[in-house]
């Protein structure tokens, strides 16, 4: 698990009560609330990517936001600017890094770690590369499972304003808040869905319908499988965001995402950029059908993991 927050309680018991009457929040934005720090070279240097002037509008918006709604829930213990911007803001957008509309790759540019410069023919090839994996993936059908307060989901909605994004948690004041944001912040692309996963992977219209889906600090990496791969087509990929990350960990998950149709595609370990805190993320791709078995009853992928 990841090391910032505690899983929540969930409260959806199955299907979306539709039109049911949500609890208003009270969303008043602290009169001085802190700026996020620009980060602009560290955004580059890091990710190869930085916010426009309205993205960056828009995470300050989504952090004021985020900290209004603490005075009514639970939703983060990371509150001061600096934090907030790594934890929740750099490493909801760092799973997704190899996607990102990349501003800097007309200036030959890459992310640190993967080469600082190529000219050349390499560049010629590197920008093709680059550009068919950007066609490929400028309209992306995404899943944020167990969002939480909106992380990763939200603010890959921001960098990604092409993305369709649905976010789903099983506690509906969460989804309560998110509403409200999306709706305060101008954020078209994204909509919220109540609801366990296991229920959601088990209907027609969901199941192998997502392209991409993210899922950071819900459970353990099998059962995050179960919950992600049943609901991604054949070719999609799932974002496990992890901490933490050993070699049995790797074996359990092997034999998990085996009988769930899919393999393990890369492990790309790294560390955050202001603590330097360990970080892995596990991407996973769906090679074939998931089997109906699964995802099994909910709870039921929690209380017995696949793998172990
Ligand atoms: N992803 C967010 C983050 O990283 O900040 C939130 C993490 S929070 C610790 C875990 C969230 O997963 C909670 O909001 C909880 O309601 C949700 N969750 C746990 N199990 C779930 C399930 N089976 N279906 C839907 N949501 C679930």
């Amino acid at each position: 698990m990841m090391e910032q927050e505690g899983e929540g309680n969930t409260e959806a018991s199955g299907a979306f009560e539709h039109g049911a009457k949500f609890p208003s929040v009270d969303l008043m934005l602290e009169p001085r609330s802190p700026l996020l720090p620009l980060m602009e070279g560290l955004w580059q240097l890091t990710l190869a990517w930085q916010p426009d002037e309205h993205q960056q509008a828009q995470l300050q918006q989504l952090y004021a936001f985020t900290l209004a709604g603490n005075r009514q829930f639970n939703l983060t213990r990371i509150t001061e600017p600096a934090e907030f911007w790594e934890k929740h803001l750099w490493d909801s957008l760092r799973g997704v890094q190899r996607l990102l509309e990349n501003e800097a790759e007309g200036r030959g540019q890459k992310a640190e770690g993967e080469g600082q410069k190529v000219e050349g023919e390499e560049q010629e090839n590197y920008l093709t590369q680059n550009s068919k994996l950007k066609t490929q993936n400028s309209f992306l059908k995404v899943i944020d499972i167990g969002t939480g307060a909106g992380f990763p989901g939200l603010p890959v909605a921001i960098a990604q304003p092409n993305w369709t994004v649905t976010l789903l948690d099983a506690t509906r004041k969460k989804i309560t808040f998110i509403d409200q944001v999306l709706a305060q912040l101008g954020i078209a692309n994204a909509t919220t869905l109540v609801d366990r996963v296991e229920q959601v992977g088990r209907q027609k219209h969901q199941r192998q319908s997502y392209d991409l889906a993210l899922i950071r600090a819900v459970a353990a990496a099998p059962v995050c499988a179960e919950y992600a791969l049943p609901l991604l087509k054949i070719g999609g990929s799932a974002v496990l965001y992890r901490g933490q990350w050993t070699e049995a960990e790797t074996r359990a998950l092997e034999s998990a995402v085996a009988v769930l149709g899919g393999a393990i595609d890369k492990i790309e370990a790294f560390t955050t950029p202001l603590t330097q805190g360990d970080r892995h993320c596990i991407y996973l791709k769906k090679i074939a059908p998931t089997p109906n078995e699964f995802p099994r009853a909910s709870g039921v992928p929690a209380q017995k993991p696949l793998g172990s």
